[in-house]
């Protein structure tokens, strides 16, 4: 099966195509991504007007250049997939409509990706992941524990109640006078910090659900940061590290009530995967983290490379080819939502063949 997918949900321009085998095998023919960073930079976040016509400008060449790197031509393609939702609306329309138009002309089906679920399945297209597993999807704009019990088959175990784990990264990161997007800043600073210099809480620990919390820690940063008023660079590096040794600590509290509750839910599957998606998947304090988290508890961790973890058209491509397979495709009115939780992700069905 040979897809093409478009991804812009987001500050992302993205067009891939991926091949899946009888088997279940992925193969990336191409991945291009145009990150929109320099156009949002000086806004200090993501300004939802200027992505979607960003992408309107740039979305027709790459998904040009995805079918040139491909190698292959629209007739040779057995679906077209983009992201249907959830994101902000102006741009998710963008590549629908993209998706549907190409589509529509070569007489191929729609698959209208739940953005989430493209996240969730990426491990699938490069390792032999079995179903269920645990998934933590930690970025810009979602933190969650999903339960992956199959293609379309979410039970969401947890979320944040306020702020998303990359933003706090960012909001602090503003906080200090640093750039966007924040966290690889904070992460670099905390090297040379002193995490034990400021006690910052350690939101929501101990309690016995997984859900997030990082309103609490950003205030408590943004009132450290007031009471020193003038900040040295030491004092910047201390609170990175600071910030940082807490979310660490939160996130292994977590993340053993997430696999309490999995191990509940699946008592016979005695090693699962933990997969880690999401662009602070990077970090490096974290994936020490889940490390040792995977080592305790038993876990298989996989964390797909960052340039598939962070918001791309290869894993669009990939849930749709996933889906396809299951003969699930999507009516070319289909319509963008700005709102679409993954355990909500069943589209409505019009299978092929039926
Ligand atoms: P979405 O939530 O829709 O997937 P997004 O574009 O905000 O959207 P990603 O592109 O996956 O999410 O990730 C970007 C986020 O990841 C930013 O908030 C950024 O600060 C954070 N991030 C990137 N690298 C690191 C790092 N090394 N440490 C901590 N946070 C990081
Ligand atoms: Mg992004
Ligand atoms: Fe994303």
């Amino acid at each position: 099966t040979l897809i093409l997918g478009i991804e812009t949900s987001c500050d992302e321009t993205a067009a891939a195509v991926i091949a899946r085998d009888g088997a279940g095998r992925g193969d990336i023919l191409s991945n291009v991504v145009l990150s929109q960073l320099r156009e949002h930079a000086p806004y200090g976040g993501v300004v939802p007007e200027i992505a979607a016509r960003a992408h309107v400008t740039h979305l027709d060449r790459l998904v040009a250049q995805a079918m040139r790197e491909s190698g292959l031509d629209y007739k040779d393609l057995d679906a077209v997939a983009a992201t249907a939702g959830p994101g902000l609306l102006g741009g998710v329309i963008v590549g629908l409509t993209m998706a549907k138009a190409i589509a529509f002309a070569h007489g191929r089906p729609l698959m209208a990706v739940n953005h989430l679920e493209g996240h969730a399945l990426t491990a699938r297209l490069l390792h032999p992941v079995e179903f269920p597993y645990l998934l933590l999807l930690i970025s810009g704009g979602h933190t969650q524990f999903q339960m992956v019990e199959g293609v379309g088959k979410y039970h969401r175990l947890g979320t944040t109640i306020d702020d998303a784990l990359g933003e706090a990264f960012d909001k602090v990161a503003k906080l200090l006078g640093l750039g966007y997007p924040g966290g690889p800043q904070v992460e670099a600073l905390a090297r040379r910090g002193d995490a034990s210099r400021f006690a910052f809480p350690r939101p929501l620990k101990g309690r016995k659900d997984c859900n997030f919390s990082f309103s609490g820690l950003k205030t408590a940063v943004r009132e450290t940061v007031q009471d020193l008023m003038t900040l040295s660079d030491q004092d910047v590096a201390d609170v990175c590290a600071s910030f940082e040794a807490a979310v660490a600590e939160t996130m292994a509290d977590r993340l053993k009530m997430a696999v309490h509750l999995f191990r509940a839910a699946h008592p016979q599957v005695r090693a699962p995967a933990l997969i880690v998606a999401g662009g602070v998947a990077a970090n490096q304090k974290l994936k020490a983290v889940f490390e040792a988290a995977a080592a305790q508890h038993g876990l298989q961790l996989i964390v797909p490379p960052a340039k598939l973890c962070t918001d791309n058209a290869a894993m669009i491509a990939w849930a749709g080819a996933e889906r396809l397979a299951l003969g699930l495709t999507d009516p070319l009115d289909f319509a963008a939502r700005a709102r679409w939780p993954l355990d909500q992700a069943q589209a409505p069905v019009y299978g092929s063949g039926k």
